[in-house]
């Protein structure tokens, strides 16, 4: 039941657009403005010499940030259908149909609006955002972070970007409180202008979500670009090694195996209070270094634990720029 889509913000209808969020400026923590644009971006190339390294928390969102697939605090109840009856019909169509789950509940979801005569379109969705339930310490994590980083690393040296992937609503996400806080979102997305019912302009499977973690690894998260041209791993701007991957359920599995077998990191988390057997599930298989509950508030096991590993990232950075500096003393002795 936690499979659901959603996608990124952004209205932006353009093909070439991402689907990104707010892109945000990364020296500066600075509370973000509400509108945000996004637009995608590409990373800087690695600069000649040791320049500043990026760390990147990427987030899923339905189970990871807020406690329920986010259609169900405003689209479901305003169209008057029960959340696990949807879920099941729409499970059930894909499943007799041969159809892809996620591009079926996003139909659905529709036919049921306009069955219930009901319109709601982009503004509604982004409207619906503002009711999405976040997990706690969610609203003050991601500065609580970046204090974190910066109390080990110069600001000049490292920056930290949040990322946000998820089968979910572009929209509806656009219209947490906390949209603005991503780098970049990656979400499923409708056309609105297609016909009388809107059509999946994006959708963004389990799988899907790995190459949103290689647009992120190599810089090019302009969606308009490809992203299977070669790229050497020592050129991409932030290695997986820089990575930490949030998830809470077997939907994160390709991304979190992707992380975690090019080097990267992954946290599993759980409701607080409740069943912790996904997680350990996950654990057990080796797909995530820690789970702890959703709790993001500063001091608990998630933010102890997201911190060792963010404390392991920092030391590696700090080796690379000495081993970086010594080859370069070196290079410059032997052309004397
Ligand atoms: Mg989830």
């Amino acid at each position: 039941m936690e499979r659901v889509a959603r996608r990124a913000r952004d209205s932006d209808t353009s093909a070439t657009t991402t689907t990104s969020p707010a892109r945000r400026d990364d020296s500066k923590s600075k509370a973000p403005s509400k509108k945000a644009p996004s637009q995608s971006h590409r990373a800087e190339p690695r600069k000649q010499g040791y320049g500043k390294r990026t760390i990147a928390l990427v987030y899923d969102f339905d189970g990871t940030l807020c406690p329920r697939p986010m259609q169900e605090y405003a689209f479901l109840p305003k169209i008057g259908v029960d959340a696990s009856a949807f879920w099941k019909e729409s499970n059930r169509i894909a499943l007799e149909q041969g159809a892809d789950p996620l591009i079926t509940y996003m139909h659905l979801l529709y036919k049921k609006a306009k069955a219930a005569g009901i319109r709601i379109d982009r503004q509604d969705l982004v409207e619906q955002g503002r009711q999405v339930e976040l997990f706690p310490g969610v609203m003050t994590w991601f500065d609580e972070i970046d204090a974190h980083v910066r109390k080990l690393a110069d600001a000049e040296d490292v920056v930290v970007r949040h990322y946000l992937i998820s089968s979910g609503l572009a929209e509806i996400i656009e219209g947490t409180p906390i949209y603005n806080r991503f780098h970049n979102v990656f979400a499923s997305e409708y056309w609105f202008e297609a016909y009388d019912l809107p059509y999946p302009k994006r959708v963004i499977t389990d799988t899907g979500k790995t190459q949103y973690l290689f647009r992120i690894n190599k810089g090019v998260e302009n969606l308009a670009q490809s992203i299977n041209q070669h790229m050497p791993e020592a050129v991409r701007p932030i290695p997986f090694s820089h990575m930490i991957y949030f998830g809470d359920g077997d939907t994160d599995v390709p991304s979190m195996a992707v992380m975690r077998k090019n080097g990267g990191h992954a946290i599993s988390v759980h409701a607080p209070g409740k069943p912790k057997e996904k997680c350990i599930d996950l654990f057990k298989a080796g797909r995530c270094d820690f789970f702890a509950a959703a709790d993001y508030r500063k001091g608990s096991e998630l933010f102890v634990r997201t911190s060792l590993l963010l404390d392991r990232i920092l030391a590696d950075i700090r080796v690379e720029a000495e081993i970086w500096k010594l080859s370069r003393a070196i290079g410059s002795k032997d052309t004397k």
